[in-house]
């Protein structure tokens, strides 16, 4: 069903509350990654443009109760260094003294609340339902812009949408990641091909499900390769394994069968408990005490030419245990094969980014999802608690 955007809005005069995400890294009280809170930058320029004024509201980390080490104090500074002007920091996100400053914004003018976790019920809005009331007071106009934390049903991403009805919209980030999604989701270009990596397959059933009923071809690499090439009777060693999903990868197996192809790398990079290192091919099983811990310059280099015929590639998790360079090959070789080919590139996955931030080839992909978990959601399940409720157009 679709849903109201920003753009449908008369936003002059108003009060616009804004969920976003500047969950942003934080390393030693400092923002240590701030491409959270740019990316929220279209939707709240345009705000002002309009001549709305704003009130922003996030959460940061997990904190429990008020932890000043959790403030968003560093935020509001941030994004005032990247608007070039005064962003207003709030001392809490409810409240008398909230809501005056609210009240007395004028066209143009930024309100940052704190810490929307700082309060238990953000996330438990059944426990305490007059929190979302309370921000709901707040605004004329909701927008939800934060991706990333839109497959939570908590206070602020869903339950608030409640007291905006006709009046709640879906933020241009939103819009982005859901309109890039749904491209591999609903018609992709084909040949369409999916790429999965990470530690576990538990973590991505559904998606793997999805993917091998969506896609041309499933090339699997990381962690849950192990658990794919014992199912096809290989050995593996030390590898990862989880026994319990040897019968999701029958299934993904059996989906697969008419239709899509499923790559296992061919090779891969194996350590023992001595830190030695070698190569060695799968079909030859990888020896007691040693472990699989990246796919092998053979599958890199396989996997690169495929990729080449690919009109659309959606790439989830690394393909090995990149965080450290010695096993980083495979990651790095894929993600820049995916940047050199003229398909549709989509990657989503928090870690997946962070291999391609380390090779500086962002701009070189059509859409780096900015929520992992929430992209992973929308292709299992086609939508996002945080989008259904803002109820249809
Ligand atoms: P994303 O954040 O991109 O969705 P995941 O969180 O699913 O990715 O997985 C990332 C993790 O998978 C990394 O920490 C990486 O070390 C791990 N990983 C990749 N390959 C292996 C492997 N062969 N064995 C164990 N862990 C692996
Ligand atoms: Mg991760």
């Amino acid at each position: 069903m679709p849903k109201l955007s920003l753009k449908d809005l008369a936003l002059k005069n108003k009060k616009i509350l804004m969920r976003v995400d500047f969950n942003v890294p934080l390393k030693e009280g400092a923002i240590a990654d701030d491409t959270r809170i740019r990316a929220a930058l279209p939707s709240i320029k345009y705000v002002i443009n309009e001549g709305g004024s704003l009130i922003l509201m996030s959460h940061l980390g997990k904190p429990k109760g008020k932890d000043p080490k959790l403030s968003l104090v560093p935020c509001a500074k941030r994004l005032s260094e990247l608007l070039n002007m005064p962003v207003i920091m709030a001392r809490d996100c409810i409240g008398e003294e909230v809501e005056r400053e609210a009240k007395a914004l004028k066209p143009k003018q930024i309100l940052l609340l704190e810490n929307l976790r700082f309060y238990n019920a953000e996330e438990h809005p059944d426990n305490d339902p007059s929190f979302a009331e309370k921000l709901s007071k707040l605004g004329d106009i909701y927008v939800n812009e934060a991706f990333g934390t839109a497959h939570r049903n908590h206070s602020s991403t869903a339950a608030i949408a409640r007291f905006f009805k006709g009046k709640a919209a879906l933020g241009f980030l939103m819009e982005k990641e859901i309109t890039f999604l749904n491209m591999a989701l609903e018609n992709p270009k084909r040949p369409f091909f999916a790429i999965i990596g990470g530690s576990k397959i538990s973590s991505k059933i559904g998606v793997l499900l999805k993917l091998v009923d969506k896609a041309d071809a499933l090339f699997i690499g990381g962690g849950m390769l192990f658990t794919f090439l014992k199912a096809k009777g290989i050995e593996i060693g030390d590898s990862l394994f989880e026994e319990n999903e040897l019968h999701t990868v029958e299934d993904i197996f059996q989906k697969a069968k008419q239709k899509t192809e499923i790559y296992l790398a061919s090779d891969v990079v194996i350590t023992d408990n001595s830190e030695n290192i070698k190569i060695i091919n799968c079909k030859d099983g990888i020896p007691k005490n040693w472990k699989g811990m990246d796919i092998g310059p053979k599958t890199v280099k396989e996997w690169s030419s495929l990729l080449n015929k690919a009109a659309t590639i959606f790439w989830n998790g690394p393909l090995g245990v990149f965080e450290n360079p010695a096993f980083a090959k495979g990651t790095n070789g894929i993600a820049l094969a995916m940047a050199s080919t003229k398909a549709i590139t989509i990657v989503g996955g928090g870690d997946s980014l962070a291999a391609i931030n380390n090779l500086k080839i962002e701009e070189k992909f059509s859409h780096l999802s900015t929520g992992g978990g929430a992209a992973l959601e929308y292709i299992e399940y086609g939508t996002l608690p945080g989008i259904e409720a803002l109820g249809s157009v």
